[in-house]
């Protein structure tokens, strides 16, 4: 069981929701608009949010990124309206984990939503890792989700370290757009797909987060990414 917080401004969806969600054991509130949907994040503690981005007072995508400077590691699904992707690119780089374009099924949304709270609840994956790539030295740490940048902590997501983990395992090495998606999806329970041009999309989230790190996240074209010192 889970603490949802679902924020739509549409009353249909929100009550099917709601329903559904309830109806598989998770404890749920509600909020209509983005300014109920901050005071309900800062009143009390989710596991996990469903957020749609068009909401009247304050939109999703203010909501979202409000919520990741507080609570880094929330599993947050977006709901996005069209089929447009710069919805979903905005959605990803605010730091949703995943999203459902509407009109969806709520037994897609329920596998979506599992898949990320499983992920979420992980044991921590193994021993923190070091990676020796250039003068600096990244450490990563898996609870809270963030990496080391010398004396710096940088908050990550959920896929972000994921992503993060296999390029620093394979430094120097390349790594197939294939392998992180099976990276991603080897995490127990997550079945959510993750289409290929939305790991752009993450490779370019992390390449900002390091910005302060001797370091490159290179594109191979045709064969995927490199972790390497930069300069090199
Ligand atoms: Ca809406």
């Amino acid at each position: 069981m889970a603490h949802l917080l679902i924020v739509e401004d549409d009353e249909l969806l929100r009550d099917g929701l709601s329903a559904q969600l309830m109806q598989a054991g998770h404890r749920i509130s509600l909020a209509e608009d983005g300014q109920i949907a901050l005071e309900r994040l800062e009143a009390q503690s989710f596991d996990g949010v469903v957020l749609d981005l068009g909401l009247p007072k304050v939109d999703g995508l203010s909501v979202l990124r409000r919520l990741r400077e507080r609570l880094p590691a929330l599993p947050v699904l977006v709901l996005t309206a069209r089929d447009g992707v710069e919805d979903r690119v905005a959605g990803l780089n605010a730091g949703a984990d995943d999203y459902l374009t509407k009109p969806f099924s709520l037994d897609e949304l329920q596998a979506r939503l599992q898949a990320l709270l499983r992920r979420a609840n992980l044991p921590a994956a193994g021993a923190p890792r070091t990676a020796s790539a250039g003068a600096e030295t990244l450490r990563l740490e898996s609870h809270p989700p963030r990496v080391w940048i010398g004396q710096d902590a940088v908050d990550l997501t959920l896929r972000e370290w994921t992503l993060l983990e296999l390029l620093m395992r394979h430094t120097g090495q390349v790594v197939s757009r294939e392998d992180v998606i099976t990276a991603w999806q080897a995490e127990p329970g997550d079945s959510s797909g993750v289409a290929s041009n939305a790991l752009e999309v993450y490779v370019h989230r992390l390449r900002r987060k390091l910005a302060s790190a001797p370091l490159n996240i290179r594109n191979i074209r045709g064969l995927g990414y490199m972790l390497e010192a930069s300069g090199v």
